[in-house]
């Protein structure tokens, strides 16, 4: 059920009919919206396909049915497949049960691929080696389009897994009461409250990760928490007395200048995602130095604060992947030129009054797309002028506020958005495409956006 864009849906197929199963593929999204994930199921010729629309007759008689995590929990489908006592599971419930290695889960509202991807980086540079207690690194989950249940024959008991979970998978596993050996918590600030309804909703559908972690005093389950995050504190107080848990806080701090100098990635929110990986490395056994030796060998995973061109002076940058105001505002952060961000898209009912402030007090122009665009102007105007009438009550000599009336203009596409960026910017100055929205108003998701979005710089490059 829902066989989606990102490889999880094809990857459970592919795994139900290795397993001799007879698989019908159902989604609400038409064969030609899935057809990339049709084509990697080409040489299945038995799949049967029910796609535009779910059939009441599938799930009333299918023995299992699959769920893709972005289908919520309350489907009218589900409870119909409930009501005819249908066993109901997922991608990753399915591989907890089976996986003989143990399992490294990363959670959080920002910076979770980054941190799997750095962590399994680091431990990579060791695995096999003796001092280290492992084979092999896999890395998956909902990072997108990476084998699990496919891979899971290859997987030995000595290997170590990584895993980005999402907070709907969270929500899945909690359903049979599982959670990762290691968890870790990379920040939490509010997302997805359009399924979630609330923040604390949300906080919670993410806490199962620490809730369901096998407590086991021979071998004990571990919790890391970010010390720079208010919420990843408040848990760290809660569970660290547990019998059966090791509880670690990491922060920027533990990072040594001397490895600092190898990392590229830009941003603070970037050096904590560092520190994130880098305390689950060390709790592996992998020492700073070969952290240090290996960090320049990371590749930045793509549409994350990934630098696309120098034209004239002006460096444009993709940061597609910032779906949340929180990420937008991460990355604001990590520049220290005059920024023109292009920002608005999907709206998932999220607040845009802290985004809004920050584009006003670091940004020279605001262009902005989608669904948002009006929500994010709005919010960008008040702060404007709430400093302008600040400023008005101080003294001139007074810069605090001192700051410029940031230049707020909506437009209907992407393509008029860097067309107007590429008249406004000036040598000097930053453009990034760092949304703070899902895309899925005008793009089929984010790749597809910040693809468009290098499509469109690379034209103005000639
Ligand atoms: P996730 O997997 O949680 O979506 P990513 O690592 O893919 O996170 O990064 C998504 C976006 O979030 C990036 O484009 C970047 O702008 C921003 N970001 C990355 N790390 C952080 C962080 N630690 N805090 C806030 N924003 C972040």
């Amino acid at each position: 059920m829902g066989l989606g864009r990102f490889g999880g849906g094809a990857d459970v197929a592919k795994f139900a009919c290795n397993a001799g199963g007879k698989v019908t593929i159902t989604d609400l999204a038409s064969a030609e919206q899935l057809s990339d994930s049709v084509k990697q199921l080409k040489e299945f010729s038995d799949i049967e396909y029910h796609l535009g629309s779910h059939n009441a007759a599938d799930f009333e008689q299918a023995d299992i049915i699959i769920a893709n995590p972005a289908v919520p929990g309350d489907s009218e489908f589900l409870k119909l497949a409930r009501r005819s006592n249908r066993f109901i599971t997922s991608q990753i419930n399915i591989f907890f049960e089976l996986c003989p290695a143990p399992i490294t889960g990363i959670t959080g509202a920002n910076g979770k691929s980054t941190t799997a991807a750095l962590a399994a980086h680091l431990l990579r540079s060791r695995a096999g080696e003796s001092g280290t207690q492992y084979e092999k690194v896999w890395l998956s989950g909902n990072i997108g389009n990476e084998p699990l249940l496919v891979a899971i024959d290859q997987i030995g008991p000595d290997d170590l897994i990584m895993l980005e979970l999402s907070s709907f998978q969270i929500e899945q596993l909690a359903q049979i009461k599982k959670a990762p050996k290691v968890a870790l918590l990379t920040n939490l600030s509010p997302n997805h409250l359009d399924r979630y309804g609330t923040f604390a909703n949300y906080c919670a559908a993410k806490e199962n990760i620490f809730k369901f972690q096998e407590l086991d005093k021979d071998s004990p389950a571990v919790s890391i928490f970010n010390a720079e995050d208010q919420v990843g504190c408040e848990w760290f107080e809660k569970y660290r007395g547990d019998a059966g848990r090791i509880c670690i806080k990491f922060s920027t701090n533990d990072v040594s200048e001397e490895i600092r100098r190898q990392f590229s990635l830009p941003g603070r929110a970037n050096l904590s995602n560092l520190a994130a990986a880098v305390a689950i490395a060390r709790y592996f056994g992998v020492d700073d130095e070969t952290i240090k030796n290996c960090l320049p060998e990371f590749k930045p995973l793509p549409h994350r604060l990934e630098r696309v061109a120098e034209i004239n002076g002006v460096r444009w940058y993709n940061d597609s992947n910032a779906t949340t105001p929180q990420s937008a505002i991460a990355a604001l952060e990590a520049f220290e030129q005059p920024v023109i961000i292009i920002a608005g898209g999907y709206d998932k009912n999220l607040p845009f009054d802290e985004l809004g402030e920050k584009i006003a007090q670091n940004a020279k122009a605001a262009i902005l797309i989608g669904a948002t665009a009006k929500k994010i102007a709005l919010s960008i105007r008040n702060t404007n002028m709430s400093l302008r009438a600040k400023r008005s009550n101080l003294k001139p000599r007074n810069t605090q506020y001192a700051i410029r009336n940031t230049e707020v203009k909506i437009v209907s596409s992407l393509s008029e958005a860097v067309d107007l960026v590429a008249r406004l910017a000036v040598g000097g100055d930053v453009v990034l495409l760092s949304p703070g929205c899902a895309s899925y108003d005008m793009f089929d998701n984010f790749q597809h956006r910040g693809r468009e979005f290098i499509r469109l710089v690379q034209e103005i490059n000639g």
